[in-house]
């Protein structure tokens, strides 16, 4: 069979990012090792073990970032030395960290000019936990679990688990999957996700592996979270009430996005993520065109007193920021650029600001100023989108209405929804749709 040169989901980087990881080929190189294992009494602590260093002059610094407690240690100087805080003591024969994690917020900075975020908890149980491994400087550490686990560049899985993986272009995948993990989860599915989303989306950074570490436990107010662009995904096992494509192909988004971006545009980062992941499902048919107005549908709600220009966290930046997305597709619809390419332009190591990308705009794809300027409006006067980017006869509906109908819809409401929406519709109305409200700030 032919293929088709104008089919742009078959363009595959061929160009990944390597992340030293630490069971990769860094492990050659590295002059320290060290085992990480769970605590057996207290199961939200580990302790990373150092073996001795091989160098005469022996140099090693410990970063700990604020939401990593120190519960005990030996053999470090506490205190802070070259830019780390824990500092290789040379007279001790034994070097030892014990930790826990933090809850910690998404936006840990809190301003009146960048509103919202969310509380996120790494999970632990009896027998497992997945937890983040602080950065080590001047030395290299290959960490291994000293029973079964799990090591990704910076987060650990200590406990049983299979790991399910699949290579896509230059991209490989793990999913470390729990032992105690939902029996509905399929990781075969979420790689179906995860290779379509990698296949359309022709921009960014990719990492040549992405660990996505699947829980049963839960994470606080987030259904999955990827923690600064990294290459490491934590995600709940299963999401009762909506689509789990838009979840694992939203948090892949934030694996290809890079910090280079001014405040005045990080609202794109999960407007894009969102917006991105609805597209790419409802395009390779991982979900429905009702599924997909449903999750734009609160992008059309205004948002007041939130402008998006310094928004990062704010349920504004997740959904009125995806809805300017979709205006900015179809606005693209005749344009030589895609929306992928404006992904790539923004994200693709370089210092881009608000004014930038409206010169990119004008420039490369022909935007009119009355268009640009309509931007203008919605992301700094908060001006809601229009609502002609809907899909379905759920266009037709007021937005809030789209959004609980929508939740029909999701995996576990859909037999039910063959019989039950007609009648709630007709009968029983929004006292009933209402109960099946959708929780919007479901990721990260
Ligand atoms: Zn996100």
């Amino acid at each position: 069979m032919a293929t088709d040169d104008s089919t742009q989901s078959l363009d595959i980087p061929d160009d990944c990012v390597n992340v030293a990881d630490r069971t990769g080929p860094a492990a050659q190189e590295s002059t320290v090792s060290a085992m990480i294992e769970q605590d057996d009494t207290n199961p939200d602590i580990v302790t990373i073990t150092y073996d001795s260093i091989t160098n005469d002059d022996p140099n090693l610094g410990v970063d700990i970032p604020s939401r990593l407690e120190v519960v005990d240690s030996a053999g470090f100087d506490d205190h802070y030395i070259g830019g780390s805080d824990f500092y290789w003591n040379t007279s001790s024969d034994s070097h030892w960290i014990s930790y826990r994690m933090s809850s910690f917020q998404s936006t840990e900075s809190h301003d009146d000019a960048s509103p919202g975020h969310h509380t996120i908890d790494y999970p632990h149980s009896e027998n497992s936990i997945i937890i983040e491994i602080p950065d080590h400087a001047i030395e290299n550490v290959t960490i291994q679990p000293t029973d079964e686990g799990h090591i990704g560049s910076d987060l650990a899985y200590l406990g049983d688990h299979t790991v399910e993986s699949r290579d896509v272009g230059c991209q490989t995948f793990e999913v470390v999957v729990d032992d105690d993990v939902s029996r509905w989860f399929d990781a075969n599915d979420r790689l179906d996700d995860l290779e379509v989303a990698a296949k359309a989306i022709n921009g960014g950074q990719q990492f040549e592996t992405v660990s996505i570490f699947v829980t049963p436990h839960d994470l606080g107010d987030v259904g999955g979270f990827n923690r600064g662009f990294g290459n490491s995904i934590v995600i709940e096992d299963y999401n009762s009430n909506r689509n789990p494509s838009f979840l694992w192909i939203h948090e892949y988004v934030h694996s290809l996005q890079q910090d280079t971006i001014d405040s005045n545009l990080y609202w794109t980062v999960e407007a894009s993520a969102n917006y991105l992941s609805y597209k790419i499902a409802l395009d390779h048919g991982l979900a429905t065109s009702v599924e997909y107005d449903a999750q734009l549908a609160p992008g059309y709600m205004a948002y007041e007193n939130v402008t998006l220009d310094r928004s990062i966290h704010h349920q504004a930046a997740y959904h009125h920021g995806a809805a300017v997305f979709a205006q900015l597709d179809s606005d693209l619809e005749n344009s030589e650029t895609s929306i992928y390419d404006v992904f790539d332009w923004i994200y693709t190591d370089r210092s881009t600001d608000y004014d930038d990308l409206q010169a990119y705009l004008a420039a490369e794809a022909n935007l009119s100023e009355g268009t640009l300027e309509q931007y203008d409006e919605r992301v700094f006067d908060s001006q809601p989108a229009d609502e002609q980017y809907q899909n379905s006869w759920m266009g037709e509906l007021p937005p809030r209405v789209a959004l609980e109908i929508g939740a029909l819809f999701a995996p576990g409401f859909r037999m039910m929804s063959i019989v039950f929406l007609p009648l709630s519709v007709c009968l029983l109305g929004n006292t009933v749709i209402r109960v099946l409200r959708l929780r919007p700030e479901f990721d990260f």
